[in-house]
């Protein structure tokens, strides 16, 4: 799709369903099969290539800069390693050995590296918004995917943690994990996105607008900075909007979960009746 100039644009590097169709030479290799999306040794849901694949690297990187010149900025996904294992392809065996390096610190570098370019790219060259988007792991992101939080930190303006669920009927979990990246990111603003409605749901498997308020909230006071909601449609978006709007007693009751970002929160929701009736 085309970059929409009062928008920002969200980029999958790695995980490029398309380029591992057209160079299937290119997907990411493990002593447990390829990260094709059918491998279920791994949780991948698209086809991974191998990140240190210099052509793909070098047409991300030029394409990454002409969407933030012709938008508000950049947040990306994908800018990782496959998971645990991966990449054994010949390529990434050389390129280690000659780094001198141990694996998992030689996999991490790559990653720390190109995120630099990339970050040169958008934010010196193009003078826009990056944000870096990892998975919902805190603990072992470096081990399977080369993730160095604290590596990364520097090269972008905010991190971005994709807390995708079709349910969040135990919000414990989430709001400790928000806790989590809290407590590692530091000063950088730690944005959250939640998942609404999904391309092709079933609205009866999508989470509801309980779950949705009640996470919200239980993630404003651990800490989250900003949260996005996932929709494939904005009208959806305005159906969760109208939906929240209409849990008046719940959201009463939520006031009473914390201070200054709960109430901000549930501010900002009461705010919606401006935009939806
Ligand atoms: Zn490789």
């Amino acid at each position: 799709m085309p970059p929409q100039p009062d928008m920002y644009s969200n980029i999958a590097i790695f995980g490029d369903n398309v380029a591992a169709r057209n160079h299937p030479d290119w997907i990411s290799q493990s002593p447990l099969g390829p990260a094709w999306r059918t491998n279920n040794n791994f949780n991948v849901r698209w086809e991974v290539l191998c990140a240190t694949q210099p052509e793909h690297r070098e047409e991300q990187l030029d394409y990454i800069e002409d969407v933030a010149r012709n938008s508000q900025g950049v947040w990306l996904n994908s800018i990782h390693f496959a998971e645990h294992g991966h990449c054994i392809c010949p390529r990434c065996k050389d390129l280690w050995k000659k780094s001198g390096l141990g694996w998992l610190e030689w996999r991490s570098k790559e990653i720390t590296d190109y995120m630099a370019q990339v970050s040169e790219r958008v934010r010196d060259r193009a003078k826009k918004k990056f944000v870096i988007g990892v998975l919902p792991d805190p603990v072992t992101n470096y081990d399977r995917f080369g993730v160095d939080f604290d590596a990364l930190a520097p090269l972008t303006d905010e991190f971005l943690v994709v807390m995708f669920s079709k349910n969040y009927a135990t919000p414990w979990y989430w709001e400790t994990l928000t806790r989590n990246f809290k407590k590692l990111f530091r000063e950088v603003p730690l944005n959250i996105s939640l998942y609404v409605f999904g391309p092709g749901d079933d609205p009866r498997e999508v989470p509801t607008t309980n779950e949705l308020l009640t996470v919200s909230v239980r993630m404003a006071r651990a800490g989250v900075d900003n949260l996005l909601y996932l929709s494939e449609k904005a009208s959806q978006i305005a159906d969760f909007q109208k939906a929240a709007l209409a849990q008046v007693e719940l959201r009463d009751r939520l006031r009473s979960y914390g201070g200054k970002p709960v109430q901000e929160y549930l501010d900002f929701v009461q705010g919606w009746d401006k935009i939806v009736q």
